[in-house]
């Protein structure tokens, strides 16, 4: 599959149908008109790729909306060079989102199918996170820590501690809470001990899922 014009003409819809929902970001929509969601997901289903939907890949796992996304992304507020960790690469569409926003992005996935697949395809394209670690994203990366920002793009049944405490202070976390459905949550490290928390829409993930050793 290659990038067309007509594909980047998908993705400039695609990023007004995503700012009409409420994205204000101009660098987070500028993203989205830039990376090539279709070449994210199994050929074939290219004609799904600029719809706003989340979207099959491989492992059971789902390529996020493109709203979600874009919204937890703006949530993150995140500045060039900053350092960013993100649970749950699967297709590394949010990784790249990441990237174009000039992060310094470590991404864990902890399902080996997506983990390889999702690898080769960041080497094919010249993506670099500085590090991609197959493994349990509830641990975070404490020898990478601290971070800027923390980005959880599964549903987590609660706030993993061990996350809480790998953030800089004044660092963010946006993670979706809950079981069925979750509640986005931005978590702000104001102090050693101190967080502020605050709730924002809903939405549905596939669930964060620990590993039992
Ligand atoms: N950002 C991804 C979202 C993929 S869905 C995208 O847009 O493609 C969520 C991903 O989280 C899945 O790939 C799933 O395997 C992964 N995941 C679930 N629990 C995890 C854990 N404990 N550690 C790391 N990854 C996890």
């Amino acid at each position: 599959m290659r990038d067309t014009l007509k594909h980047r003409g998908k993705r400039n819809q695609l990023a007004d149908l995503v700012a009409s929902k409420g994205i204000k970001d101009t660098a987070v929509l500028e993203a989205i008109r830039n990376v090539p969601r279709h070449l994210f997901m199994d050929s074939g289903f290219e004609d799904h790729a600029y719809q706003d939907k989340a979207f099959p890949i491989a492992a059971d796992q789902t390529i996020s909306q493109p709203y979600t996304v874009a919204y937890q992304t703006e949530l993150l507020g995140v500045s060039p060079g900053d350092k960013v960790l993100e649970i749950g690469t699967g297709s590394g569409y949010q990784t790249a989102i990441l990237l174009q926003l000039k992060a310094r992005v470590y991404t864990i996935e902890r399902q080996l199918e997506l983990f390889k697949k999702t690898n080769l395809f960041f080497k094919k394209m010249g993506y670099r996170p500085k590090k991609f670690v197959f493994g349990d994203g509830y641990k975070g990366l404490p020898e990478e820590a601290p971070f800027d920002g923390i980005i959880v793009t599964a549903g987590a049944p609660q706030i993993p501690r061990e996350l809480m405490g790998q953030l800089k202070i004044g660092g963010k976390m946006v993670i979706p809470v809950g079981d069925k459905e979750q509640t986005m949550m931005l978590i702000t490290r104001t102090g050693e001990k101190e967080f502020e928390r605050r709730a924002y829409g809903s939405f549905r993930f596939v669930p964060l899922l620990e590993d039992k050793n």
